[in-house]
């Protein structure tokens, strides 16, 4: 076992710390025909994390999901892995890792708890990934140190009570003073980990889009802000409760009521959001698809151990033939969504857009394919199936999030259809 990563197997836990991501190019040359695991360093992360969600994630799940309640202690115990930073690169305290990582990563952790997962993938994709890529020299040496650690906890607010598949026709503005600092207002909805507990802390650090004006064909412009806990205008306006799924990740509504922020934390130009907004979203798209895998893992072993167990009219479950299609049908499916979620993370290189067809086909897929499967392996489960101590009902209530989340099915399709027409030899490549 190398070194660069963390081995459950020993004493002491010592941090993910892989070397920089390699071109999908360069992997693509290895004699290795497991595209969920290409190179031994991403095995043993998959078995690193499979073992310490096992320990750690899994015992608190179903009781997190009940009371409605985020864990951010065991987030914040991430830190120590290695793995809030897990895309970052090492300089900043990040991991260095490549989209294959971060994909085993939600996977792994979604089989055991996706709303817990979802926290984990608003901090380390939506706000540290963006900033490693995104932010200036400065952000990145002051702020990625603490988010990559788990001194602090980040979010990523675009969406808002009227705006959400819509971007463009958000309304959170952002004017700059005499002084170069900018002042916004507006509310943004939604936000996961936008508080982190039940006292409506809000997050510790907010990656937020807003409005600054119109560029000169007319067209909305969008900029980038990094607003921190402690600013003077930005407040939790409520922490929403009773959500169908993901009720052990936070979600709450932010407010920015004439919110100062430095003109240092502004993100990249005035009006450049859309550029790096595109980027990161695939990279959203592609670890909610690997959610939506590890819900489909787990479903699937749990109908099949259940199958074998459970008799009726002197026979096992597992013998008739309508549980055996839902086995058999499940199975398959969860074998295309593999596929198609690794095969999409070898080709994603973090940083870059152009991988927007099958981000969104990914996650268009395997969003609905876990939510059949879950939902089959409720039906085999009968009863049992529907109560909170078998996971397969909070499996089921959770992928449906999967579904609206990160774009919704309906803005997939119509990317999917959009850039076909653009670049309709896609189809024969
Ligand atoms: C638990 C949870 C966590 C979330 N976390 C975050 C977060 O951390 N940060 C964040 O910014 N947002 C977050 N969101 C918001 C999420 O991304 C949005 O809910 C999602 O983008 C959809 O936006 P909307 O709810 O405003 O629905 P709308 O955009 O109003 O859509 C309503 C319906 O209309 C359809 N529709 C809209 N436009 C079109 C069109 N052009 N063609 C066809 N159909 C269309 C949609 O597909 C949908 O079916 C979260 C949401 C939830 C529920």
């Amino acid at each position: 076992m190398s070194d660069a990563l963390w081995g459950i197997k020993r004493q002491k836990p010592i941090r993910v710390c892989a070397k920089s991501q390699k071109p999908p190019h360069e992997r693509a040359s290895m004699s290795n025909t497991d595209i969920a695991n290409p190179t031994e360093e991403h095995a043993m992360l998959r078995e690193m994390v499979r073992d310490w969600t096992k320990e750690y994630v899994e015992p608190q799940a179903h009781q997190h999901d009940k009371e409605e309640k985020f864990n951010l202690p065991l987030l914040r115990s991430m830190g120590e892995l290695g793995l809030l930073g897990i895309s970052a690169p090492e300089e900043y305290g990040g991991a260095g890792m490549d989209a294959v990582a971060c994909t085993i990563v939600h996977e792994e952790l979604s089989a055991s708890d996706p709303g817990f997962t979802l926290a984990y993938l608003a901090h380390s994709m939506l706000f540290v990934n963006n900033l490693a890529y995104n932010g200036t020299e400065e952000q990145k040496q002051r702020i990625l140190p603490k988010v990559c650690s788990g001194e602090w906890i980040g979010a990523m607010a675009m969406s808002e009570p009227d705006a959400g598949t819509d971007v463009l026709g958000l309304t959170t503005s952002a004017v700059q003073q005499d002084d170069g600092t900018w002042v916004l207002n507006g509310r943004k909805m939604w936000i996961t980990n936008g508080c982190i507990d039940e006292d409506g802390t809000p997050a510790d650090v907010v990656w937020v889009y807003a409005r600054t004006g119109e560029d000169e064909r007319g067209r909305v412009q969008l900029s980038t802000f990094l607003v921190e806990a402690g600013m003077p205008g930005y407040s939790v306006g409520q922490k929403i409760y009773d959500k169908t799924g993901m009720r052990a990740s936070n979600t709450a509504e932010l407010v920015f009521d004439d919110c100062v922020v430095p003109a240092a934390n502004l993100v990249g130009e005035v009006g450049g959001s859309m550029r790096h907004m595109m980027g990161n979203l695939e990279l959203e798209r592609l670890t909610l698809a690997a959610m939506s895998l590890g819900i489909a893992r787990r479903s699937l072993d749990e109908m099949n151990r259940y199958a074998t167990d459970r008799t009726s009219f002197g026979s096992k479950i597992r013998d008739f033939g309508q549980i055996q299609r839902h086995i058999g049908e499940s199975f398959a499916k969860y074998r295309a969504m593999r596929a198609y979620v690794y095969d999409t993370a070898n080709n994603l290189t973090i940083g870059t857009a152009g991988q927007r067809l099958d981000s969104d086909g990914v996650k268009l897929f395997a969003t609905t394919a876990a939510k059949e499967i879950a939902d089959a392996a409720i039906q085999v489960l009968g009863g049992y199936g529907y109560v909170g101590e078998y996971h397969v009902e909070r499996l089921w209530r959770d992928s449906k999030l999967l579904e609206i989340g990160g774009g919704t099915l309906e803005s997939h399709q119509k990317n999917i259809t959009r850039d076909l027409f653009k670049d309709g030899e896609a189809i024969n490549r």
